[in-house]
C-alpha cells in the first residue's frame, strides 16, 4: 500500500525514510504539521511486524503529536519518529548517531525526544549530531530530563479529575485502579497513586519490570490478557496503543478510562463505543501531555521544573472542560478533544515555521 492512499495518511506534510546501513538503522520519520511550529515529537524504537505497521504507527502517532501539542498550549507542531529494530538486535551508539544525523537533515523541521524503547543515555547520543533534540539530562532547577515522571503526574491528576466527573468522588482513597503497563510512566503512576490510597491492579508482560514494582508498591498481579476486564473503577492503559477496539470493549469493566498510553482506541468510533458505554475516557494525547511539556519547556530553554509543574497540573481543567462539552453536546470525548484540537491549529496556524531559532541554544 502506498502513502497517499494509507487509511491513516492524515495529508501529513512530509514523510521521510532513512537507511544507514553501516548502523543498521532503518527510520521513519513522520511530519504531520507544522502550521504551529516545528514538528515535536519523539522517537520511538520498536520491532514491528512488517515496515506497513511501522507505517500505521508513525502516521497515527504523528497526527497525535500534533493534536497534544496544540491542547497544551505549546508553540510546535506535530512529528514522530519510528526505528525499525530487528528482533533482539543489538543497541549501538552508531545507530543513534545515524538517527542524529537523520533528524539533523531535516534542519530543524522535526525535533525528536524519548519514547518507547528510548532513554535519556540514547538522546544524548543522538545530541552528539543535531541540535534539535529534547528529553537530555536536566541541568540545576530546569527543565529537562527523562519526561516520564511528568507524564505520570499529568495522567495521575487526570484520573483525579476523570473520578470526579464520572464517580463523583473527590479523592483516590480507595479507588481501584488497574495498570496495563508498569514501564518508565506506569511505574510513577503507580506510585503517585498509592501514595492517594489508591488500590493497585497491575500487569506487564516483563517479569523483571513487575518484580521492579513490587519492591516500591504494593499491588495484585493480574495476567496481561486479564488487565483490561479487570474488577477495577478505573483502568490505565500505559503500555501501547490499539487496546480499546470492539473486541475489548464490551467488556471492559471500569467506569473511567485514563491512562497514558498513545492511541489507544483503535479508531474514532471506539470512542463513541465507550461513551454507548457509560465509560468515561480522558483522552489519551490531552492527558498524557506532562512529558511533552517538560520537552518543549527544555527545548525553548526558559522554564524551571517548577513551571512544568505548574503546566503540567492544568492537564486536569483541560479535561474537565473536554468532559462538561462532551455531556452537554452528547458526544464522545475523543470527538470533542479532536475538534477543539483542530480548532486551535486552524486558529493559531500561520503555515510552515522555519526551524526554531533558539534550538542552537540547548543544554549540551
Ligand atoms: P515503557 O516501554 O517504559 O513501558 C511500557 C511497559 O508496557 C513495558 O514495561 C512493557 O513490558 C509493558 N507492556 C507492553 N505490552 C504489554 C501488554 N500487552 N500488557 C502489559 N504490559 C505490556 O514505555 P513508557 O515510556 O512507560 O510509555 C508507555 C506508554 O505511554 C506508551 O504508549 C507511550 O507512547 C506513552 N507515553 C509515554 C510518555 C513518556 O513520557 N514516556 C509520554 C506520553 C505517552
Amino acid at each position: 500500500m502506498g502513502v497517499f492512499n494509507h487509511p491513516e495518511f492524515d495529508h501529513h506534510d512530509s514523510i521521510h525514510y532513512f537507511e544507514d546501513p553501516a548502523s543498521g538503522l532503518r527510520a521513519i520519520i513522520a511530519i504531520h504539521s507544522t502550521a504551529l511550529g516545528p514538528a515535536a515529537g519523539g522517537c520511538r524504537r520498536w520491532t514491528y511486524a512488517s515496515e506497513e505497521a511501522a507505517l500505521t504507527d508513525v502516521l497515527r502517532l504523528s497526527r497525535g503529536m500534533t493534536y497534544k501539542n496544540a491542547v497544551a498550549g505549546l508553540p510546535f507542531g506535530g512529528g514522530k519518529s519510528v526505528i525499525l529494530a530487528a528482533e533482539n538486535a543489538p543497541r549501538s551508539p552508531a545507530l543513534f548517531e545515524a538517527f542524529g544525523r537523520a533528524v539533523d537533515s531535516l534542519q530543524g523541521r522535526y525535533i525528536t525526544a524519548e519514547d518507547v524503547g528510548i532513554s535519556v543515555d540514547d538522546m544524548r547520543i543522538v545530541r552528539s549530531e543535531t541540535p534539535f533534540v529534547s528529553g537530555l539530562p536536566q541541568s540545576g532547577s530546569g527543565a529537562g530530563g527523562d519526561p516520564s515522571p511528568w507524564t505520570a503526574l499529568g495522567v495521575f491528576r487526570g484520573i483525579e479529575a476523570a473520578v470526579a466527573a464520572r464517580l463523583g468522588r473527590d479523592s483516590l482513597a480507595g479507588v481501584t485502579v488497574a495498570v496495563q503497563g508498569v514501564g518508565h510512566v506506569g511505574a510513577h503512576l503507580c506510585v503517585l497513586l498509592h501514595e492517594a490510597g489508591a488500590r493497585l491492579l497491575v500487569a506487564d508482560v516483563s517479569r523483571d519490570t513487575l518484580q521492579d514494582l513490587l519492591e516500591h508498591v504494593p499491588a495484585e498481579v493480574v495476567a496481561p490478557r486479564d488487565i483490561l476486564f479487570s474488577d477495577a473503577d478505573v483502568l490505565a492503559p500505559c503500555a501501547l496503543g490499539n487496546v480499546l477496539n470492539a473486541e475489548t470493549i464490551p467488556r471492559i469493566r471500569a467506569k473511567v478510562i485514563a491512562g497514558a498510553a498513545n492511541n489507544q482506541l483503535a479508531s474514532a468510533a471506539d470512542g463513541a463505543r465507550l461513551a454507548e458505554r457509560g465509560i468515561l475516557y480522558a483522552p489519551d494525547y490531552v492527558i498524557n501531555a506532562g512529558g511533552v511539556i517538560s520537552v518543549a519547556r527544555e527545548y525553548l530553554g526558559n522554564s524551571t521544573a517548577e513551571e512544568v509543574r505548574s503546566e503540567v497540573c492544568r492537564i486536569p481543567e483541560r479535561l474537565q472542560q473536554i468532559f462538561a462539552d462532551a455531556a452537554n453536546s452528547a458526544r464522545p470525548t475523543n470527538d470533542v478533544a479532536d475538534e477543539l484540537a483542530r480548532q486551535i491549529v486552524a486558529q493559531r496556524g500561520t503555515g510552515a515555521h522555519p526551524a526554531n531559532p533558539t534550538a542552537g541554544r540547548l543544554i549540551a
